[in-house]
């Protein structure tokens, strides 16, 4: 077997790989991004960037690159009580950001190749063998054993990295799942994404404004309820069913047209308490998937990638970057998973238990908003304790 050497080897090309593939390699790093499809297809997955996330993309030099390339800014969410101006009510002030996710990856690949980072297309890692340094076997046109100082692995939500390298996972197993399906014509504002719950079905729904006359449609419903969406002959059901949650909806998808694949997804949770160990960083889906609906995963992976590139570029001691990286990646990510456990329980159960829970909490946001904690757009760092818990459940 030949062997290569690199600074950074990332297994995967996804949105966490390739902003931090463009971020080192722009800071003199040599860094080699291994992505297994040739070309990207539309998966159904994260296309929208909440205000906190924007702020990450911001840091890392990417989001003028997206603006100007497949970005589109949509400045209000309306979650059911009217529209939202994010950038006059969140910490980082930005409107969300949107995009077709596979024109995403293609635009952030391009960008880490002019930074200086070599990358490979249609070269799937095998196996990654831990250490100082480090391997990672490909199975390319000629079998490969690349040698690196620094694996980050990033191969997203079913990560075989977490098992390579040796990586224990842990699961939160949720009750509900998750459809999408691209739409042309849908007759809605293109400034304005919709996130609403409806808890008295269990079910959410989320539309997504992609620009070009695109939008993304969403729909999260128990799995308890007996079908799971997946195909284009289920599109009608998708539109019936996200109207029963939201009744906007039926006027907005008449005339809609199905423009993309529909599939559905589990969305329980998966992580690794301490995503760094022997030369591997787990980073993006790999380090932490979130339940999609609360719409959190771009914004970790980009701040997983700005975090890392911080104690990479700060330290020469990179087993104590990666260290210091898991860290912090312990607290952020598990702020996520709590908060979306409270909002979970309090908009989307439709338990007797959560439904108690609502009739004592629901008339008090209704007079103060401020009681719900605002981490799903200004982000991990606000405060996530007990006293925030009771104001939100209406405990004090
Ligand atoms: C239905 C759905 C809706 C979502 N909605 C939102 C949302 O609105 N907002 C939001 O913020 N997030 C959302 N998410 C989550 C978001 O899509 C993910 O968090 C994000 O894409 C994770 O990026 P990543 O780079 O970690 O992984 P991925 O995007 O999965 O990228 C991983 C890459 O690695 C490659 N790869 C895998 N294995 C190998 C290998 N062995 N060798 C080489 N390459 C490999 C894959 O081809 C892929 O390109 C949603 C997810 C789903 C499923």
């Amino acid at each position: 077997m030949p062997t290569q050497t690199y600074d950074i080897v990332t297994v995967g090309g996804g949105i966490a790989a390739s902003a931090l593939a463009i971020a080192m390699a722009k800071r003199g790093a040599k860094v080699l991004v291994l992505e297994k499809e040739q070309r990207f297809k539309d998966r159904v997955r994260g296309e929208g960037i909440i205000p906190w996330g924007a702020a990450e993309a911001r840091e890392l030099g990417i989001l003028d690159i997206l603006r100007t390339t497949c970005g589109h800014d949509v400045p209000f969410v309306e979650g059911g009580m009217g529209p939202r101006d994010l950038a006059s009510t969140t910490l980082q002030r930005l409107p969300a950001l949107s995009f077709a996710h596979q024109e995403m990856q293609e635009t952030l690949l391009a960008s880490a190749e002019t930074a200086g980072a070599v990358v490979q297309r249609g070269v799937a890692a095998e196996r990654i063998e831990s250490g100082l340094p480090a391997a990672v076997v490909v199975d390319g046109n000629s079998r490969e054993r690349i040698l690196t100082r620094f694996v980050v692995a990033a191969d997203g939500r079913n990560s075989a990295s977490r098992k390579w390298g040796g990586f224990t996972v842990r699961e939160q197993s949720n009750d509900y799942y998750m459809a999408g399906v691209l739409l042309s014509d849908v007759r809605s504002s293109p400034d304005l994404v919709y996130f609403v719950f409806n808890p008295a079905f269990g079910m959410c729904i989320g539309l997504v404004p992609l620009g070009k006359n695109r939008h993304r449609a969403y729909f999260m419903y128990p799995k308890t309820i007996g079908y799971r969406l997946q195909g284009e002959q289920m599109l009608e059901l998708f539109v019936s069913e996200s109207a029963k949650c939201y009744p906007p909806l039926a006027e907005y998808y008449a005339g809609a047209k199905c423009i993309g694949p529909l599939a559905s997804f589990d969305v329980s949770d998966y992580w690794v308490d301490h995503p760094y160990r022997e030369g591997v960083a787990l980073i993006g889906d790999a380090a932490a998937t979130t339940d999609p609906t609360f719409g959190q995963g771009l914004s970790l992976a980009l701040r997983d990638a700005r975090v890392l590139r911080d104690e990479l570029s700060q330290d020469p001691d990179w087993v104590a970057a990666g260290n210091r990286y898991a860290v912090q990646h312990r607290r952020y990510s598990s702020a996520c998973h709590t908060i979306e456990g409270w909002l979970r329980t309090l908009f989307q159960d439709p338990s007797p238990i959560a439904a108690a829970l609502r009739q004592k909490a629901m008339p008090l946001i209704a007079e103060d908003p401020t009681r719900v904690p605002d981490n799903l757009f200004s982000g991990p760092d606000l405060p996530v304790d007990d006293d925030v818990r009771a104001r939100l459940f209406g405990e004090r």
